[in-house]
């Protein structure tokens, strides 16, 4: 990789070389469809049978409850739209909040189109929901309820464990999708009662393009995708057999790994974000605060700087060798600003000139130092060009 400092990994993270190494074996050795009769087969049911083991154990569910798909994209997909199909007869309404995912947002407008109603429950301005707002929102119409566990743009976690208790034994289903939160929180079914968990498999450094749905016992979702009926009837086509043993490989890891690797990255978010407030003029941190107790994960740290575009700033570092972000890079390519920031109540300039930095498991303290040796100067450049700037400094305090 060129030399870059990358702090982007909320967007994508490195496979670890342990995970390819894992993965190695099912391009060649065994390669059997586990949908097959003969042994070559059973050799691949096996193998899939264990990586489902492994992957429920990682959070704290029965393998049964595991669904492999293509990504989080589609485990939203079959959660949500599964969900509200099978479910219609009880009732037509679901809530998101207002700091969900883009493909969660997508699925709540696609529903809107198909007949149900959709009520998209509001943040404060840490970008966290509150349980009490969310209850009043329901009515004897909804069936489910989805709110992420945490931010993947602002880092806030959710008071999902709150919200599931509330939701309990009310026959409202909870959906929720642990993206941003896996591998930097504990996530445990078995202490959460959700109804429906999605997963990624790159976002705990397995390979991109894999995902996982959690369906706990008894909730009913009716297939997206038809086919040959594979997982359960629930996610029809062949298993990628080596992204998910990859999937299996990284939640091993992760498991053995994720206080010691979360305590380091956030020591490094930490001095980043000391760094930034404490050295560069009219900087400010977006989201809930940093402490432990913050409600933050301990990889984000998200800034905003008065009078400047964050895409300026994020072309300005590209050519200074540092990669971060806007926001969501699902959504990187719209100029709209981050519908997390407005909605936290940010105005639209204060949004535009928002940072995003995401650490991880390959980051290390002197990418901090890396980064300030380039920021100010960069922010700095980009105020003398900016009229926005100019006013605010001429504006009497
Ligand atoms: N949910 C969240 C919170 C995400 O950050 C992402 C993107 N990493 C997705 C869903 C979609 O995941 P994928 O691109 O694997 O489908």
């Amino acid at each position: 990789m060129r030399d870059v400092v990358y702090a982007d990994y909320q967007s994508s993270k490195p496979v670890d070389p342990r995970v390819v190494e894992a993965m190695l074996p099912y391009f060649g050795g065994t390669f059997g469809n586990a949908a097959s009769l003969h042994a070559v087969g059973d050799d691949a049911t096996a193998a899939l049978e264990d990586a489902r083991a492994a992957v429920a154990r990682f959070f704290g569910a029965q393998p049964q409850e595991i669904l492999f798909t293509s990504g989080a994209t589609e485990a939203n997909n079959l959660a949500i739209i599964g969900y509200a199909q099978r479910n219609r007869r009880k009732g037509d309404h679901v809530i998101i909040t207002e700091a969900e995912h883009i493909s969660v947002l997508n699925i709540a407008k696609y529903l809107e189109k198909n007949g149900f109603k959709v009520t998209r429950a509001p943040i404060d301005l840490y970008g966290r929901v509150s349980p009490k707002k969310l209850r009043a929102r329901i009515t004897d119409e909804t069936i489910l309820v989805s709110v992420g566990w945490a931010s993947n743009e602002i880092g806030t976690i959710q008071p999902i464990a709150e919200i599931a208790e509330m939701l309990a034994g009310s026959g409202v289903a909870l959906h929720t999708d642990a993206v941003a939160a896996e591998g930097l929180v504990p996530i445990d079914t078995s202490a959460v009662p959700v109804s429906l968990m999605s997963l990624s498999a790159n976002d705990i450094y397995g390979p991109r393009g894999l995902g996982a749905l959690y369906v706990r016992k008894g909730a009913q979702v009716a297939p997206v995708l038809l086919g040959g009926g594979q997982e359960r009837g629930l996610r029809s086509g062949t298993e990628d057999l080596a992204s998910i043993a990859g999937m299996a490989a990284a939640a091993d890891i992760m498991a053995a790994e994720m206080p010691a690797e979360a305590a380091r990255i956030g020591a490094i978010r930490d001095r980043l974000a000391e760094r930034v407030l404490g050295e560069i003029p009219d900087s400010h941190l977006n989201g809930a605060p940093l402490e432990p107790s913050g409600g933050r994960l301990p990889n984000n740290a998200h800034f905003r700087f008065d009078g400047v575009e964050g895409e300026a700033m994020i072309l300005s570092l590209r050519d200074e060798g540092v990669a971060a972000a806007t926001g969501s890079a699902c959504s990187s390519k719209t100029l709209e600003p981050s519908h997390t920031l407005i909605s936290c109540g940010l105005l639209h300039e204060e949004a535009h000139g928002s940072l995003e930095f995401t650490f991880g498991r390959f980051s290390k303290v002197d990418d901090v130092d890396r980064i300030m040796a380039v920021l100010p100067g960069v922010i700095a450049r980009l105020r003398v060009l900016s009229p926005l700037y100019k006013a605010k400094a001429k504006t009497p305090a």
